[in-house]
């Protein structure tokens, strides 16, 4: 059976929505700053909590992968979180 490509929205900072696709838990969105190769993450935990954030190579921004209800499920949506001061994924 093949895996259903879902298409989630993602939740800018400045308020607009952009398109990104998902199967399973997975997720992937191209950034906002024009990079080639899209971003690729799994969902997180609800509370936005640390360490399942996805951060932009090119731009640093980073994004977080919002569960579907639990922690770590099904993907809902992509959400803009910041811009990281301290590259903290390198
Ligand atoms: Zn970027």
């Amino acid at each position: 059976m093949p895996q259903k490509q879902k298409i989630v929205q993602v939740k800018l900072k400045d308020g607009s929505i952009s398109k990104g696709i998902a199967t399973g838990n997975n997720a992937a969105w191209l950034c906002v700053c024009g990079r080639m190769e899209p971003l690729l993450g799994k969902s997180g935990v609800l509370d936005g909590g640390s360490g399942l954030h996805v951060q932009c190579p090119d731009c640093k921004r980073t994004y977080l992968v919002m569960p579907d209800g639990n922690d770590l499920a099904l993907v809902l949506k992509v959400v803009e979180v910041g811009t990281s001061q301290k590259g903290e994924n390198e």
